[in-house]
């Protein structure tokens, strides 16, 4: 870790709000290596020093983070974009955890679950394609796919670079929860006055647009897209551009 101002250890710590802090450090219950420390501007080095509340030690998770995005439409997934454009990480907590960095990436346009942590191996193991870390999505497609279209993404459709590794694929009912994440007014019509459905689909590869250029492939393009689940972890407990730190069974179940 890394030098933080004192209200925020013990923010962190769980002891009291940020203000709660200030208080207990103003009426003198604050010590760090046993010194009372009641001004406000002081730092502590979390991996150092040791600080005590009225003479109990408290302490923050020094572990690595882990945590889940609800990324919205209108986002890049990058840490900094030379053109000012909205990124992820305007929305997850860059300051508190510095090192954080997205695990894979989710086009502007798609929505979903998107994983950060401040472990680099374990990021670098995620993305491994030995790993075959299983991502699923639900699309919004133009036309309907048919049996045909879906076999084919089964047996691993043919694209630019090689064919994509066998999916699972399969339409969704309207009545799925997961239809109307994407085609909250129904599915409704385009161009030729097709009506458009909603696939579900599982793959574990991660190439560059990969959704968007396998139902290309048969025939069908991809109005919306949304990542509802990546390898174990599944998205839950957040709505649209909030962010939670995974579980401590989640983090175990990455590993
Ligand atoms: N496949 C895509 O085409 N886009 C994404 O954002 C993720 C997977």
């Amino acid at each position: 870790l890394y030098p933080m101002r004192l209200q925020r250890f013990l923010a962190r710590a769980g002891v009291a709000s940020r203000r709660g802090s200030e208080r207990l450090m103003t009426a003198g219950r604050v010590r760090v290596n046993g010194v009372v420390v009641s001004e406000l501007g002081s730092k502590v080095d979390p991996a150092h020093d040791v600080v005590t509340v009225d003479g109990v030690e408290c302490r923050i998770a020094t572990g690595p983070t882990c945590l889940m995005l609800y990324k919205p439409v209108g986002y890049l997934t990058t840490m900094s974009d030379p053109y000012g454009r909205p990124t992820v990480a305007d929305l997850v907590p860059v300051a508190d955890h510095p090192g954080l960095y997205p695990v894979g990436r989710l086009d502007m346009d798609t929505t979903g679950l998107l994983l950060f942590t401040t472990d680099g191996d374990l990021g670098q193991a995620l993305l491994h394609p030995s790993r075959h870390v299983t991502k699923h999505y639900v699309a919004l497609v133009s036309g309907t796919p048919d049996e045909r279209d879906l076999d084919r993404l089964r047996a691993g459709v043919m694209l630019e670079d090689g064919p994509a590794a066998p999916a699972r694929a399969e339409l969704l009912s309207p009545r799925d929860p997961l239809f109307s994440v994407v085609a909250p007014h129904g599915a409704g019509r385009t161009g030729g006055g097709e009506k458009n459905a909603v696939v579900g689909l599982t793959i574990h590869e991660g190439r560059k647009h990969q959704v968007k250029k396998m139902m290309q492939a048969v025939g069908h393009k991809v109005l919306r897209l949304h990542r509802d689940a990546f390898g174990p972890l599944a998205l839950s407990g957040i709505v649209e551009g909030a962010w939670r730190e995974l579980s401590e069974n989640e983090t175990r179940a990455l590993e």
